[in-house]
């Protein structure tokens, strides 16, 4: 599922080509993926819309069009965001945007979780779903004392908060594993029970481990794939996620795969306590 560095790497790969580019006639073969407006009415009001830039908020990517319009994306399980150099169409294509430029961007979704939102641009502190994020772990109002008070005062487990978007957007379940791994701490401990220097360790890993994934282009782990259809990196630096019986880089302890919050989860046991 992509997280937050898979979710920048889209987007730092699709402006290199989109932006500037109008889009000319929108087609779907699957019109629920567009989950408001009705399809007609998407297409009417994207159609002939210019891209002028993207930008991402936790796991949403957002494309700036002219006449004021916004469209909003999250890919959920399978989503990808395509390119291809000229017109292009088959049917796992789900949502196809031939370009000015010949190139045609594609949206298509093996499994069709994700979803696509047109609003108007004024609306968007109001969309609620990203209104409710937490900040960015790598913005400058992700700060140590608030992710200190916030988990003090919550009994969810530590790795419940952290899936949940509220107290940090962005990090799904593989961040999650791997950030709770490098601070050494159980992924079943209840919040308000941390200490304040587990919960140090996960805030600075949290930012670390974003970071890098990021450089590395996300982790390429089922089926991410960029927009140019490549895989990530980050898979390559992954401690504990999809590693169960695997002995543990740190302390050579075996890792142990548990379902926790209905996610598969690792860690372990020997040294995050
Ligand atoms: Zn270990």
């Amino acid at each position: 599922m992509p997280e937050l560095p898979e979710v920048e790497t889209v987007k730092r790969a699709l402006s290199k080509t989109i932006l500037g580019q109008k889009i000319l006639n929108v087609k779907s073969n699957f019109e629920k993926i567009v989950a408001s407006p009705d399809f007609k009415t998407f297409q009417k009001n994207i159609n002939g819309k210019k891209i002028e830039s993207l930008s991402r908020r936790g796991k949403f990517l957002l494309f700036h069009l002219s006449g004021g319009r916004t469209m909003i994306s999250h890919l959920r399980m399978t989503g990808h965001w395509l390119i291809y150099p000229r017109l292009k169409e088959d049917k796992f294509m789900h949502l196809i945007f031939p370009l000015s430029g010949g190139q045609t961007m594609v949206y298509a979704d093996i499994r069709k979780f994700g979803r696509v939102w047109l609003i108007d641009s004024k609306d968007i502190g109001r969309f609620e779903s990203v209104l409710k994020l937490g900040p960015e772990p790598l913005g400058d109002d992700f700060v140590f004392a608030e992710f200190n008070r916030k988990l003090a005062k919550n009994k969810s487990k530590i790795k419940v908060i952290l899936l949940s978007q509220r107290l940090v957007a962005g990090l799904g379940n593989i961040y999650v594993d791997e950030v709770l791994h490098a601070a050494r701490v159980r992924p079943q401990r209840s919040a308000h029970r941390l200490k304040t220097a587990e919960k140090k360790r996960i805030f600075e890993a949290i930012r670390r481990i974003i970071a890098k994934a990021i450089k590395f282009r996300g982790t390429t782990v089922v089926n991410f794939t960029t927009p140019e259809g490549k895989g990530g990196d980050f898979q390559k630096q992954l401690k504990v996620y999809g590693k169960k019986g695997n002995k543990c880089p740190r302390c050579k302890g075996e890792i142990k795969r548990i379902v926790l919050g209905g996610r598969g989860t690792h860690y372990c046991p020997k040294c995050q306590r």
